[in-house]
């Protein structure tokens, strides 16, 4: 039996994590292998050092240097520690040629490959610690173990099939060998060797594809929840834990802001039909959520909750819009350029409406003025509107969803912008305000889920 587990940036963020972490990897008699993400803060800092023009590498690489050494300092022996600090420093004297070539150079992988460094830190110190536990550790970078990407900057695929065929040289005689290997989350390789990350909070599908890779029985996320709630508990104080779900509940979820699991997570697992489980390393005593192929819809209206800020509609005019479908698909096909995800799209007879993230408009918009067939007669953006996913056992066949969903949209004062529904059997998405958003899921979740 092979398991993955991987630790999200919380559960490797300070020392008391990583003694937790240390522990729940000892205690696992499976096969196993490790994926670990950043500490927590650090892709941000690193992310924020490229945005900030003119500094220098020192002050980052200090600031990197010291939040790893103090992680450890107090577990470790003279002796470890300066092996541990050794191979540390090795590591950040690599990521100076970066920072200084990304000063003056554009290369398009430098950002990825700066970005990725947090979690390449974060191996080295998983296995360091392990080791010291009698764990035989191996820390392994995604060039090492040969997972291979394609695609934009900073929104890479895995490539499953290249994959898997490397991971069973790279890996596989590791665990033959009784050792456990330690990967980094977050980026792949692309064919030319260069790094390339799978977008925030990627570690996820990492572990994922590794587990899909190497034909795992049992995919572990750890992080610092309970497992895959009702809502998200920042938001909804009295959220509860889901059990069971199916993957595709699990998936629509995550696509529509349950930043538990990285939107992607669900497909390479799915595909071998490998069990996930999202479990709580600050409570490695409670169950978390199984997440499978769960084929026996119960009654619940709502079981769900997510919502996904930061978006905007982009509303395009053009008489007859609908009768020019090549038109239609040209439109689609410049705004989903370089990656960008469309979360619904809708049209009328004149009108095609698409919800994007905000942070792609210019870009979309770009691409859409510069189509040569242009017959756009009219542009409308707004923006800062949120989706909301509401998950549910049968919500098509079931009489009334809508209804009871949008009576209580209309209590909290929201206006739905925008409905889609239909698409999946499981889930009725709308778009609201943001500002009105977060009381939408509030009083969905105390009417219809309850606590
Ligand atoms: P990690 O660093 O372990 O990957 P993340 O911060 O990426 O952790 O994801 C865990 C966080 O996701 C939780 O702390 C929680 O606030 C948030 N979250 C959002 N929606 C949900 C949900 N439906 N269930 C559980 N957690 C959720
Ligand atoms: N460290 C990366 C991020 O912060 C990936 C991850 O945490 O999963 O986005
Ligand atoms: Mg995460």
């Amino acid at each position: 039996m092979i398991k993955v587990m991987k630790f999200g940036g919380t559960s490797v963020g300070n020392a008391g994590a990583l003694e937790r972490s240390v522990k729940i990897v000892r205690g696992e008699k499976a096969t196993k292998v490790v994926v670990v993400s950043a500490q927590s803060g650090i892709t941000n800092t690193l992310i924020g050092w490229m945005r900030e023009e003119g500094r220098g590498p020192q002050g980052v690489v200090d600031d990197l240097r010291g939040r790893h050494l103090s992680a450890v300092m107090n577990r470790l022996s003279e002796g470890d520690l300066a092996a541990y600090t050794s191979r540390i420093d090795a590591s950040l004297e690599q990521l100076v040629t970066h920072l200084e070539r990304f000063r003056r150079s554009n290369d398009p992988s430098l950002p990825d490959t700066i970005a990725s460094w947090g979690e390449r830190l974060s191996t080295i110190t998983m296995a360091h610690l392990l080791s010291v536990e009698g764990v035989d550790a191996v820390p392994m970078t995604s060039e090492e173990a040969g997972i291979v990407a394609t695609g934009p900057p900073g929104n890479g695929s895995a490539d499953l099939d290249p994959t898997g065929r490397n991971l069973k040289r790279t890996v596989n005689p590791l665990l033959d060998a009784g050792k456990t290997p330690v990967l980094t989350g977050y980026y792949g390789c692309t064919k030319e060797g260069k790094p390339l990350t799978f977008g925030r909070g990627g570690s996820d599908y990492s572990a994922s594809i590794v587990a899909h890779g190497l034909g795992a029985d049992c995919l572990e996320i750890w992080t610092d929840v309970d497992g895959f709630m009702t809502a998200d508990p920042r938001i909804v104080q009295n959220a509860r834990t889901i059990r069971e779900m199916d993957y595709g509940e699990a998936g629509e979820l995550a696509y529509f802001g349950a930043k538990v699991l990285h939107p992607r997570t669900i497909e390479p697992v799915r595909r071998k039909k490998i069990r996930l489980l999202v479990r709580n390393t600050f409570n490695p005593e409670g169950a978390g959520t199984m997440i499978h192929n769960l084929r026996s819809p119960g009654k619940t209206l709502l079981r769900s909750v997510a919502i996904k800020s930061d978006l905007s509609i982009v509303k395009l005019y053009s008489s007859e819009i609908v009768y020019q479908p090549r038109f239609v698909s040209i439109l689609l096909d410049a705004i989903g350029d370089n990656g960008v995800n469309t979360y619904a799209v809708s049209t009328s007879l004149s009108t095609l409406v698409v919800v994007i993230p905000t942070s792609d408009v210019p870009q979309a918009l770009k691409r859409i003025n510069e189509l040569k067939e242009s017959q756009i007669e009219k542009l409308m953006v707004k923006n800062n509107v949120s989706l909301i996913c509401a998950v549910g056992d049968n919500m098509i066949d079931t009489l009334g969803v809508a209804s009871k969903v949008f009576g209580v949209v209309e209590e909290a004062q929201a206006n739905v912008e925008l409905i889609s529904e239909g698409a999946s059997d499981i889930a009725l998405n709308f778009v609201v305000p943001s500002d009105r958003a977060v009381d939408v899921v509030r009083m969905l979740h105390e009417r219809y889920i309850g606590g």
